[in-house]
């Protein structure tokens, strides 16, 4: 069956999230001096991003909303380095000091290099959606601000409205459905190997792995490796001829 459509995962694969992550938070705390409170800026990312992997869990299993682990990240953020006032920080308060850090975040916001011109040249033969573990509005913003959303149509999922988070199958098929075409004939690509890669095979997609850092980490069978954007049309190409 050939492939006639593509979905995208977002963070990571499209989007340089990282990258916006650790400009963000670098620029929040130096603007609000706290800098110097860790024992080097890498340092502050670290804790930043360990934190962010177990709350952003959390809602990913539906325990906290998606504003819930922006507070929640603060919290925890900055009691490691003891600037929590006692009787604890208000919603409010953490809210705030989230939004400050967003401020700086979405000044760093950027597609990677090689998103837009993959997507300008599959559009003509692929119809083109996104499937994202995050919230819909949160995501449109984003990539409108980079100015991906126009390839998309109304061919965005996520995990928020949907009910259940990558790797779940049903998630993926949701993605399917919105594009209009059975999973035999989607492909998926995104940057995390077993939620990404294994996940989308799992649900029947052709699964494509983005492997940008060039890990070397054998796939599994049913999952094809690139490393760049800029392999996915001739490794298209070259499964329609299978
Ligand atoms: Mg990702």
């Amino acid at each position: 069956m050939r492939v006639r459509g593509v979905l995208f995962d977002v963070d990571d694969t499209l989007f340089d999230y990282s990258t916006s992550e650790e400009v963000g938070l670098l620029g929040h705390l130096t603007a609000l001096g706290m800098l110097g409170l860790f024992p080097s800026p890498d340092g502050a990312v670290e804790v930043w991003r360990r934190i962010m992997e177990e709350e952003y869990a959390r809602f990913l299993a539906g325990e906290l909303d998606f504003t819930e682990q922006q507070r929640t990240r603060t919290r925890r953020f900055l009691a490691h380095v003891g600037r929590v006032p006692d009787g604890g920080l208000s919603d409010e308060d953490a809210a705030a000091w989230f939004a400050g850090y967003g401020v700086h975040r979405d000044a760093a916001w950027s597609a990677f290099p090689d998103a837009e011109p993959v997507l300008k040249s599959l559009t003509a033969d692929y119809r083109l959606g996104v499937v994202s573990n995050s919230s819909l509005e949160h995501q449109r913003r984003k990539l409108d601000r980079i100015g991906l959303l126009p390839y998309f149509g109304d061919a965005l999922v996520c995990s928020e409205e949907h009910g259940a988070a990558k790797p779940s199958p049903s998630v993926f098929l949701a993605g399917c459905e919105a594009l209009g075409l059975p999973p035999g004939q989607v492909a998926y690509v995104g940057d995390k190997y077993e939620v990404d890669g294994l996940g989308a095979r799992d649900a029947g997609l052709r699964s494509y792995w983005l492997d940008r850092a060039g890990t070397g980490t054998a796939a599994a069978d049913g999952v094809q490796v690139i490393r760049s954007l800029d392999d996915l049309p001739a490794a298209l190409a070259r499964q329609a001829q299978v």
